[in-house]
Protein backbone atom coordinates (compact mmCIF):
# COMPACT_ATOMS: atom_id res chain seq x y z
CA UNK A 1 0.00 0.00 0.00
CA UNK A 2 1.21 3.82 -1.11
CA UNK A 3 2.09 5.35 2.05
CA UNK A 4 3.98 8.86 0.95
CA UNK A 5 1.41 11.38 0.09
CA UNK A 6 2.11 15.35 -0.69
CA UNK A 7 -1.66 15.63 1.10
CA UNK A 8 -3.56 13.82 3.19
CA UNK A 9 -7.73 15.03 3.80
CA UNK A 10 -9.04 13.31 6.51
CA UNK A 11 -12.96 12.67 5.85
CA UNK A 12 -14.60 12.33 2.50
CA UNK A 13 -17.87 14.76 3.18
CA UNK A 14 -18.27 17.16 0.77
CA UNK A 15 -15.48 19.27 2.29
CA UNK A 16 -12.77 16.93 2.08
CA UNK A 17 -13.74 15.34 -1.59
CA UNK A 18 -13.75 18.36 -2.90
CA UNK A 19 -10.03 19.03 -1.55
CA UNK A 20 -9.00 15.74 -2.89
CA UNK A 21 -10.66 16.55 -6.03
CA UNK A 22 -9.15 19.99 -6.53
CA UNK A 23 -5.70 18.98 -5.56
CA UNK A 24 -5.40 15.76 -7.32
CA UNK A 25 -6.69 17.36 -10.73
CA UNK A 26 -3.68 20.42 -10.14
CA UNK A 27 -1.24 16.88 -10.13
CA UNK A 28 -0.84 16.50 -5.86
CA UNK A 29 -0.50 12.70 -4.66
CA UNK A 30 -3.61 12.84 -2.21
CA UNK A 31 -4.56 10.11 0.13
CA UNK A 32 -8.42 10.63 0.88
CA UNK A 33 -9.28 8.90 4.34
CA UNK A 34 -13.36 8.25 4.82
CA UNK A 35 -14.01 5.85 7.71
CA UNK A 36 -17.63 5.06 6.84
CA UNK A 37 -18.75 3.19 3.79
CA UNK A 38 -20.85 5.07 1.05
CA UNK A 39 -23.68 5.72 0.28
CA UNK A 40 -24.27 6.50 3.95
CA UNK A 41 -27.22 8.63 5.17
CA UNK A 42 -26.44 11.83 7.22
CA UNK A 43 -28.01 14.09 9.31
CA UNK A 44 -28.65 16.72 7.38
CA UNK A 45 -31.48 19.27 5.44
CA UNK A 46 -29.74 18.49 2.40
CA UNK A 47 -30.92 21.80 0.80
CA UNK A 48 -27.66 22.82 -1.65
CA UNK A 49 -27.99 27.03 -1.81
CA UNK A 50 -27.88 28.09 -5.58
CA UNK A 51 -24.51 29.33 -4.91
CA UNK A 52 -22.35 25.90 -5.24
CA UNK A 53 -24.17 24.60 -7.64
CA UNK A 54 -21.01 26.10 -10.30
CA UNK A 55 -18.84 24.86 -8.06
CA UNK A 56 -20.64 20.85 -8.19
CA UNK A 57 -20.34 21.59 -12.01
CA UNK A 58 -17.22 22.71 -12.02
CA UNK A 59 -15.95 19.26 -10.35
CA UNK A 60 -18.01 17.17 -13.35
CA UNK A 61 -21.45 16.23 -11.17
CA UNK A 62 -24.02 18.64 -12.28
CA UNK A 63 -25.98 16.58 -14.77
CA UNK A 64 -26.02 13.54 -12.20
CA UNK A 65 -27.09 15.97 -9.93
CA UNK A 66 -29.98 17.52 -11.26
CA UNK A 67 -30.56 13.36 -12.45
CA UNK A 68 -31.16 13.32 -9.06
CA UNK A 69 -32.15 16.27 -7.09
CA UNK A 70 -36.30 17.50 -6.70
CA UNK A 71 -37.24 20.77 -8.14
CA UNK A 72 -35.68 24.31 -8.18
CA UNK A 73 -36.06 25.68 -4.48
CA UNK A 74 -37.88 29.03 -5.62
CA UNK A 75 -40.12 29.38 -2.26
CA UNK A 76 -39.36 29.72 1.49
CA UNK A 77 -41.92 29.29 4.38
CA UNK A 78 -41.65 30.20 7.79
CA UNK A 79 -43.80 27.52 9.88
CA UNK A 80 -44.66 28.31 13.19
CA UNK A 81 -47.29 27.18 15.13
CA UNK A 82 -50.59 27.74 12.82
CA UNK A 83 -48.84 30.11 10.54
CA UNK A 84 -47.31 29.48 6.84
CA UNK A 85 -45.73 32.72 5.32
CA UNK A 86 -44.23 32.53 2.53
CA UNK A 87 -41.91 34.26 0.50
CA UNK A 88 -39.32 33.67 -2.32
CA UNK A 89 -35.94 32.68 -2.51
CA UNK A 90 -33.10 35.36 -3.66
CA UNK A 91 -31.73 33.98 -7.72
CA UNK A 92 -28.07 34.09 -8.25
CA UNK A 93 -26.60 36.18 -10.81
CA UNK A 94 -25.40 32.79 -12.66
CA UNK A 95 -28.27 31.96 -15.20
CA UNK A 96 -27.58 28.26 -15.21
CA UNK A 97 -27.97 28.03 -11.48
CA UNK A 98 -30.41 30.95 -10.10
CA UNK A 99 -31.89 28.16 -7.17
CA UNK A 100 -31.20 25.47 -5.18
CA UNK A 101 -31.98 21.73 -4.89
CA UNK A 102 -32.24 19.26 -2.30
CA UNK A 103 -30.56 15.82 -2.71
CA UNK A 104 -30.13 13.08 -0.57
CA UNK A 105 -26.52 12.87 0.92
CA UNK A 106 -25.99 9.35 -0.19
CA UNK A 107 -25.97 10.33 -3.15
CA UNK A 108 -23.99 13.60 -3.29
CA UNK A 109 -21.31 12.40 -0.70
CA UNK A 110 -21.11 9.09 -3.22
CA UNK A 111 -20.90 11.29 -6.40
CA UNK A 112 -18.24 13.68 -5.15
CA UNK A 113 -16.51 10.73 -3.58
CA UNK A 114 -16.07 8.77 -6.68
CA UNK A 115 -14.92 11.83 -8.25
CA UNK A 116 -11.98 12.00 -6.50
CA UNK A 117 -11.10 8.83 -7.07
CA UNK A 118 -11.37 9.59 -10.70
CA UNK A 119 -9.09 12.72 -10.53
CA UNK A 120 -6.82 10.11 -9.12
CA UNK A 121 -6.65 10.69 -5.42
CA UNK A 122 -6.15 7.00 -3.33
CA UNK A 123 -9.30 6.32 -1.59
CA UNK A 124 -8.82 4.41 1.97
CA UNK A 125 -12.49 3.41 2.95
CA UNK A 126 -13.22 2.52 5.48
CA UNK A 127 -10.38 3.50 7.09
CA UNK A 128 -10.29 5.76 10.12
CA UNK A 129 -7.14 7.83 11.27
CA UNK A 130 -6.76 7.36 15.18
CA UNK A 131 -3.82 9.70 15.57
CA UNK A 132 -1.94 12.47 14.32
CA UNK A 133 1.86 13.47 15.09
CA UNK A 134 4.09 16.05 13.21
CA UNK A 135 4.07 19.43 11.68
CA UNK A 136 3.38 21.56 8.96
CA UNK A 137 5.72 20.13 6.51
CA UNK A 138 6.15 16.66 8.32
CA UNK A 139 2.81 14.88 9.37
CA UNK A 140 2.38 10.94 10.22
CA UNK A 141 -1.24 9.80 10.56
CA UNK A 142 -1.63 6.07 11.95
CA UNK A 143 -4.74 5.07 10.05
CA UNK A 144 -6.88 1.55 10.66
CA UNK A 145 -8.59 -0.11 7.99
CA UNK A 146 -11.80 -1.07 9.30
CA UNK A 147 -12.65 -4.36 7.78
CA UNK A 148 -9.19 -5.52 8.78
CA UNK A 149 -8.34 -4.02 11.83
CA UNK A 150 -4.86 -3.47 10.12
CA UNK A 151 -2.96 -0.38 11.17
CA UNK A 152 -0.95 1.68 8.73
CA UNK A 153 1.52 4.99 8.86
CA UNK A 154 0.79 7.61 6.21
CA UNK A 155 3.11 10.52 5.37
CA UNK A 156 2.91 13.75 3.96
CA UNK A 157 3.85 17.54 4.29
CA UNK A 158 0.53 18.69 4.49
CA UNK A 159 -2.31 17.55 6.14
CA UNK A 160 -6.13 18.96 5.50
CA UNK A 161 -8.98 18.00 8.12
CA UNK A 162 -12.20 17.32 6.66
CA UNK A 163 -13.51 15.48 9.61
CA UNK A 164 -16.93 17.25 9.96
CA UNK A 165 -18.33 17.71 13.78
CA UNK A 166 -18.19 14.02 15.25
CA UNK A 167 -14.56 13.08 15.75
CA UNK A 168 -12.94 14.40 18.29
CA UNK A 169 -8.79 14.86 16.32
CA UNK A 170 -6.95 16.70 18.17
CA UNK A 171 -9.32 18.97 19.95
CA UNK A 172 -10.57 20.17 23.39
CA UNK A 173 -14.77 18.93 22.69
CA UNK A 174 -14.43 15.21 24.70
CA UNK A 175 -14.16 17.02 27.40
CA UNK A 176 -17.03 19.84 26.82
CA UNK A 177 -19.42 16.98 25.77
CA UNK A 178 -19.34 15.74 28.89
CA UNK A 179 -20.42 18.73 29.80
CA UNK A 180 -24.14 18.30 30.02
CA UNK A 181 -26.28 22.03 29.75
CA UNK A 182 -29.42 22.04 29.51
CA UNK A 183 -29.35 24.34 26.17
CA UNK A 184 -27.44 21.48 24.15
CA UNK A 185 -28.96 21.28 21.00
CA UNK A 186 -29.41 17.47 19.51
CA UNK A 187 -30.34 16.67 15.54
CA UNK A 188 -32.43 14.60 14.07
CA UNK A 189 -33.87 13.75 10.34
CA UNK A 190 -36.17 11.57 8.82
CA UNK A 191 -37.44 10.54 5.40
CA UNK A 192 -40.92 10.21 4.39
CA UNK A 193 -42.35 9.13 0.90
CA UNK A 194 -45.54 10.28 0.07
CA UNK A 195 -45.79 13.90 1.67
CA UNK A 196 -47.52 16.62 0.16
CA UNK A 197 -45.08 19.26 0.60
CA UNK A 198 -45.42 21.58 -2.04
CA UNK A 199 -42.23 21.35 -4.76
CA UNK A 200 -39.76 23.59 -4.94
CA UNK A 201 -40.39 25.02 -1.34
CA UNK A 202 -38.13 25.14 1.43
CA UNK A 203 -39.41 25.33 4.95
CA UNK A 204 -37.87 26.52 7.73
CA UNK A 205 -39.77 25.31 11.22
CA UNK A 206 -39.58 27.36 14.38
CA UNK A 207 -40.97 25.73 17.51
CA UNK A 208 -40.22 25.82 21.42
CA UNK A 209 -36.95 24.87 22.63
CA UNK A 210 -35.96 24.06 18.61
CA UNK A 211 -35.43 24.99 14.83
CA UNK A 212 -36.14 23.13 11.65
CA UNK A 213 -36.56 22.57 8.23
CA UNK A 214 -38.60 20.54 5.47
CA UNK A 215 -38.49 20.13 1.95
CA UNK A 216 -39.00 17.73 -1.23
CA UNK A 217 -36.05 16.35 -2.70
CA UNK A 218 -34.92 14.10 -5.27
CA UNK A 219 -37.18 10.34 -5.90
CA UNK A 220 -40.28 11.89 -3.73
CA UNK A 221 -38.55 11.93 -0.81
CA UNK A 222 -39.16 14.21 1.55
CA UNK A 223 -36.53 15.17 4.33
CA UNK A 224 -37.65 16.61 7.84
CA UNK A 225 -34.46 17.85 10.12
CA UNK A 226 -34.60 19.07 13.22
CA UNK A 227 -32.41 20.60 16.42
CA UNK A 228 -33.86 20.36 19.55
CA UNK A 229 -32.65 21.51 22.95
CA UNK A 230 -31.73 18.75 25.56
CA UNK A 231 -34.51 20.00 28.33
CA UNK A 232 -36.69 20.69 26.00
CA UNK A 233 -36.26 16.88 24.56
CA UNK A 234 -36.26 14.90 27.60
CA UNK A 235 -39.91 17.15 28.53
CA UNK A 236 -41.32 15.51 25.34
CA UNK A 237 -39.78 12.35 26.26
CA UNK A 238 -41.24 12.21 29.72
CA UNK A 239 -44.65 13.30 28.23
CA UNK A 240 -44.83 10.37 26.03
CA UNK A 241 -42.53 7.71 27.47
CA UNK A 242 -43.84 4.72 25.52
CA UNK A 243 -43.10 5.71 22.38
CA UNK A 244 -39.49 5.70 20.27
CA UNK A 245 -37.66 9.20 20.51
CA UNK A 246 -38.89 9.38 16.41
CA UNK A 247 -42.51 8.99 16.81
CA UNK A 248 -41.96 11.51 19.70
CA UNK A 249 -40.21 13.91 17.73
CA UNK A 250 -42.88 13.19 14.81
CA UNK A 251 -45.76 13.86 17.21
CA UNK A 252 -44.27 17.39 18.91
CA UNK A 253 -43.18 18.73 15.23
CA UNK A 254 -46.71 18.01 14.10
CA UNK A 255 -48.22 19.21 17.07
CA UNK A 256 -46.37 22.72 16.99
CA UNK A 257 -46.25 23.59 13.43
CA UNK A 258 -49.42 22.74 11.97
CA UNK A 259 -47.26 23.26 8.36
CA UNK A 260 -45.56 20.16 9.05
CA UNK A 261 -48.69 18.31 10.30
CA UNK A 262 -50.49 19.26 6.96
CA UNK A 263 -47.17 17.99 4.97
CA UNK A 264 -47.10 14.75 6.70
CA UNK A 265 -50.57 13.41 6.76
CA UNK A 266 -50.62 10.01 5.19
CA UNK A 267 -46.94 10.42 4.67
CA UNK A 268 -44.48 7.02 5.29
CA UNK A 269 -41.96 6.97 7.02
CA UNK A 270 -38.88 5.79 5.14
CA UNK A 271 -35.76 4.31 6.96
CA UNK A 272 -35.35 5.05 10.23
CA UNK A 273 -34.61 8.51 12.08
CA UNK A 274 -31.19 9.51 12.95
CA UNK A 275 -29.46 11.38 15.60
CA UNK A 276 -26.40 13.23 16.55
CA UNK A 277 -25.23 15.91 18.79
CA UNK A 278 -24.93 17.85 20.83
CA UNK A 279 -23.81 20.14 18.26
CA UNK A 280 -21.24 22.37 19.04
CA UNK A 281 -21.77 25.66 16.85
CA UNK A 282 -18.51 27.83 16.58
CA UNK A 283 -15.09 28.80 14.91
CA UNK A 284 -12.48 25.80 15.35
CA UNK A 285 -10.13 27.76 13.06
CA UNK A 286 -6.58 29.32 14.18
CA UNK A 287 -4.53 31.55 12.47
CA UNK A 288 -1.62 29.94 13.83
CA UNK A 289 -3.08 26.18 13.50
CA UNK A 290 -0.65 23.93 11.86
CA UNK A 291 -3.31 21.75 10.54
CA UNK A 292 -5.56 23.16 8.03
CA UNK A 293 -9.05 22.84 8.50
CA UNK A 294 -12.27 22.71 6.15
CA UNK A 295 -16.16 22.36 6.41
CA UNK A 296 -17.64 22.00 9.71
CA UNK A 297 -14.02 20.86 11.33
CA UNK A 298 -13.03 24.78 10.58
CA UNK A 299 -16.41 25.78 11.82
CA UNK A 300 -19.97 25.63 12.05
CA UNK A 301 -23.05 27.37 11.82
CA UNK A 302 -26.20 26.57 13.58
CA UNK A 303 -28.28 24.63 10.81
CA UNK A 304 -31.09 27.20 10.58
CA UNK A 305 -29.75 28.47 7.71
CA UNK A 306 -28.63 25.79 6.12
CA UNK A 307 -25.23 26.62 4.87
CA UNK A 308 -23.25 24.64 5.91
CA UNK A 309 -22.23 22.40 2.82
CA UNK A 310 -22.09 25.74 1.50
CA UNK A 311 -19.36 26.58 4.06
CA UNK A 312 -17.94 23.33 3.55
CA UNK A 313 -17.70 23.54 -0.53
CA UNK A 314 -16.38 26.72 -0.26
CA UNK A 315 -13.84 26.29 2.01
CA UNK A 316 -12.22 23.64 0.49
CA UNK A 317 -11.82 25.79 -2.62
CA UNK A 318 -10.84 28.65 -0.71
CA UNK A 319 -8.11 26.94 0.98
CA UNK A 320 -7.05 25.12 -2.10
CA UNK A 321 -6.89 28.63 -4.27
CA UNK A 322 -4.23 29.51 -1.45
CA UNK A 323 -2.54 26.09 -1.68
CA UNK A 324 -1.98 26.06 -5.52
CA UNK A 325 -1.34 29.61 -6.05
CA UNK A 326 2.16 29.00 -4.40
CA UNK A 327 4.01 26.17 -5.89
CA UNK A 328 3.64 23.02 -5.46
CA UNK A 329 7.36 22.06 -4.41
CA UNK A 330 7.64 24.95 -2.37
CA UNK A 331 4.53 23.80 -0.22
CA UNK A 332 5.19 20.45 0.44
CA UNK A 333 8.74 21.58 1.83
CA UNK A 334 8.72 24.61 3.04
CA UNK A 335 6.41 24.84 6.26
CA UNK A 336 6.81 28.92 6.56
CA UNK A 337 5.30 28.46 3.58
CA UNK A 338 2.14 26.63 4.59
CA UNK A 339 2.05 29.13 8.11
CA UNK A 340 1.58 31.77 5.48
CA UNK A 341 -0.90 30.14 3.55
CA UNK A 342 -3.15 28.98 6.86
CA UNK A 343 -2.84 32.94 7.80
CA UNK A 344 -4.54 33.99 4.66
CA UNK A 345 -7.05 31.12 4.34
CA UNK A 346 -8.43 31.59 8.01
CA UNK A 347 -8.61 35.59 7.21
CA UNK A 348 -10.60 34.52 3.75
CA UNK A 349 -12.26 32.20 5.75
CA UNK A 350 -13.46 34.71 8.54
CA UNK A 351 -14.57 37.06 5.82
CA UNK A 352 -16.46 35.17 3.99
CA UNK A 353 -18.02 32.83 6.74
CA UNK A 354 -18.33 34.64 9.92
CA UNK A 355 -21.18 37.05 9.07
CA UNK A 356 -23.61 34.09 8.36
CA UNK A 357 -22.23 32.30 11.55
CA UNK A 358 -23.50 35.41 13.32
CA UNK A 359 -27.19 35.84 11.43
CA UNK A 360 -27.69 32.21 12.36
CA UNK A 361 -26.82 32.04 16.10
CA UNK A 362 -29.25 35.10 16.46
CA UNK A 363 -32.34 33.29 14.02
CA UNK A 364 -31.70 30.39 15.71
CA UNK A 365 -31.85 31.86 19.34
CA UNK A 366 -35.16 33.69 18.10
CA UNK A 367 -36.57 30.68 16.56
CA UNK A 368 -36.06 28.87 19.75
CA UNK A 369 -38.04 31.18 21.84
CA UNK A 370 -41.39 31.63 20.90
CA UNK A 371 -41.55 35.06 22.62
CA UNK A 372 -38.76 36.41 20.08
CA UNK A 373 -40.22 34.46 16.97
CA UNK A 374 -43.79 35.91 17.43
CA UNK A 375 -42.90 39.29 17.16
CA UNK A 376 -40.64 38.52 14.24
CA UNK A 377 -43.28 36.06 12.44
CA UNK A 378 -45.63 39.14 12.50
CA UNK A 379 -43.21 41.46 10.98
CA UNK A 380 -42.43 38.86 8.24
CA UNK A 381 -46.21 38.69 7.23
CA UNK A 382 -46.33 42.22 7.01
CA UNK A 383 -43.45 42.34 5.05
CA UNK A 384 -42.67 38.75 3.27
CA UNK A 385 -39.85 40.18 1.05
CA UNK A 386 -37.75 40.24 4.50
CA UNK A 387 -37.50 36.47 4.55
CA UNK A 388 -36.27 36.32 0.72
CA UNK A 389 -33.60 39.42 2.16
CA UNK A 390 -32.68 37.56 4.67
CA UNK A 391 -32.03 34.54 2.78
CA UNK A 392 -29.45 36.55 0.79
CA UNK A 393 -27.97 37.96 3.90
CA UNK A 394 -27.15 34.01 4.87
CA UNK A 395 -25.74 33.46 1.69
CA UNK A 396 -27.77 31.32 -0.45
CA UNK A 397 -26.71 33.26 -3.36
CA UNK A 398 -22.76 34.06 -2.50
CA UNK A 399 -20.40 31.93 -3.40
CA UNK A 400 -17.05 33.28 -1.58
CA UNK A 401 -15.35 31.37 -4.77
CA UNK A 402 -12.83 33.31 -7.60
CA UNK A 403 -14.76 32.89 -11.09
CA UNK A 404 -11.19 32.26 -12.55
CA UNK A 405 -10.70 29.11 -10.25
CA UNK A 406 -13.81 27.78 -11.09
CA UNK A 407 -13.72 28.16 -14.98
CA UNK A 408 -10.40 26.63 -14.34
CA UNK A 409 -11.79 23.68 -12.88
CA UNK A 410 -14.27 23.53 -15.61
CA UNK A 411 -12.16 23.38 -18.34
CA UNK A 412 -10.56 20.21 -16.68
CA UNK A 413 -14.00 18.47 -16.22
CA UNK A 414 -14.63 18.88 -20.14
CA UNK A 415 -11.88 17.34 -21.25
CA UNK A 416 -12.42 14.74 -18.54
CA UNK A 417 -15.57 14.20 -19.98
CA UNK A 418 -13.88 13.97 -23.55
CA UNK A 419 -11.76 10.86 -22.29
CA UNK A 420 -14.97 8.98 -21.19
CA UNK A 421 -14.25 9.71 -17.75
CA UNK A 422 -17.55 10.38 -16.54
CA UNK A 423 -19.47 10.25 -12.72
CA UNK A 424 -22.50 9.65 -15.36
CA UNK A 425 -21.10 6.09 -15.57
CA UNK A 426 -21.34 5.34 -11.94
CA UNK A 427 -24.69 6.68 -11.76
CA UNK A 428 -26.02 4.33 -13.81
CA UNK A 429 -23.98 1.71 -12.61
CA UNK A 430 -26.19 2.19 -9.04
CA UNK A 431 -29.42 1.68 -9.22
CA UNK A 432 -31.27 4.75 -7.09
CA UNK A 433 -33.40 2.57 -5.34
CA UNK A 434 -29.87 0.59 -4.07
CA UNK A 435 -28.69 4.23 -3.02
CA UNK A 436 -30.80 4.43 -0.14
CA UNK A 437 -29.46 2.88 2.47
CA UNK A 438 -31.99 1.70 5.74
C1 LIG B 1 -30.04 19.19 11.47
C2 LIG B 1 -29.08 19.67 10.43
C3 LIG B 1 -29.57 20.17 9.24
C4 LIG B 1 -28.68 20.63 8.26
N1 LIG B 1 -29.18 21.11 7.08
C5 LIG B 1 -28.36 21.58 6.13
C6 LIG B 1 -28.85 22.04 4.89
O1 LIG B 1 -30.05 21.96 4.59
N2 LIG B 1 -27.97 22.57 4.00
C7 LIG B 1 -26.64 22.65 4.26
O2 LIG B 1 -25.89 23.17 3.44
N3 LIG B 1 -26.12 22.19 5.43
C8 LIG B 1 -26.95 21.65 6.36
N4 LIG B 1 -26.43 21.13 7.53
C9 LIG B 1 -24.97 21.19 7.75
C10 LIG B 1 -24.22 20.13 6.96
O3 LIG B 1 -24.79 18.85 7.15
C11 LIG B 1 -22.74 20.09 7.39
O4 LIG B 1 -22.29 21.40 7.53
C12 LIG B 1 -21.88 19.37 6.37
O5 LIG B 1 -22.16 18.00 6.36
C13 LIG B 1 -20.39 19.56 6.69
O6 LIG B 1 -19.64 18.89 5.71
P1 LIG B 1 -18.15 18.38 6.04
O7 LIG B 1 -17.62 17.86 4.77
O8 LIG B 1 -17.42 19.45 6.75
O9 LIG B 1 -18.35 17.23 7.11
P2 LIG B 1 -19.19 15.89 7.05
O10 LIG B 1 -20.22 15.95 6.01
O11 LIG B 1 -19.63 15.64 8.46
O12 LIG B 1 -18.13 14.79 6.62
C14 LIG B 1 -17.09 14.43 7.46
C15 LIG B 1 -16.64 13.04 7.07
O13 LIG B 1 -15.45 12.72 7.81
C16 LIG B 1 -15.49 11.36 8.18
N5 LIG B 1 -14.61 11.20 9.33
C17 LIG B 1 -14.74 11.75 10.56
N6 LIG B 1 -13.73 11.39 11.33
C18 LIG B 1 -12.93 10.60 10.61
C19 LIG B 1 -11.72 9.88 10.88
N7 LIG B 1 -11.15 9.93 12.08
N8 LIG B 1 -11.17 9.13 9.91
C20 LIG B 1 -11.75 9.05 8.68
N9 LIG B 1 -12.90 9.71 8.37
C21 LIG B 1 -13.47 10.47 9.33
C22 LIG B 1 -16.97 11.13 8.49
O14 LIG B 1 -17.29 9.75 8.41
C23 LIG B 1 -17.67 11.97 7.42
O15 LIG B 1 -18.00 11.21 6.28
C24 LIG B 1 -27.29 20.62 8.50
C25 LIG B 1 -26.80 20.09 9.71
C26 LIG B 1 -27.68 19.62 10.66
C27 LIG B 1 -27.14 19.06 11.94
Amino acid sequence: MQTKFDAIVIGAGPAGSSAAILLSRAGWNVALVEKQIFPRRKVCGECIAASNLPLLDALGISAALRANAGAELSKIAIMHRDQIIFSNLPEALDERYPLGIALGRETLDTLLLEQARLSGAQVLQPYSVKSIIGRAGDWSCTVKALESNALFILQAPVLIAANGSWETIQSDRPQRRLERKASDLFAFKANFTHATLENGLLSVLSFKGGYGGIVLGGDGLTTLACCIRRDCLESYRLAMPKLGIGTVIEAMLKRECKGVQHALNGATLKGRWLTVGPLDPGVRLRAKGEIFRIGNAAGEAHPIIGEGMSMALQSAWLLCAHLLKSDHNKVITNSQLQHDIQRLYVQDWRKQFLPRMRLATALAHIAMRPSLAKPLITIAKNCPSLMTFGARLAGKVHCAVEQDMISFYSTISDSMKKSNISSLGYMDSLESKRLYRE
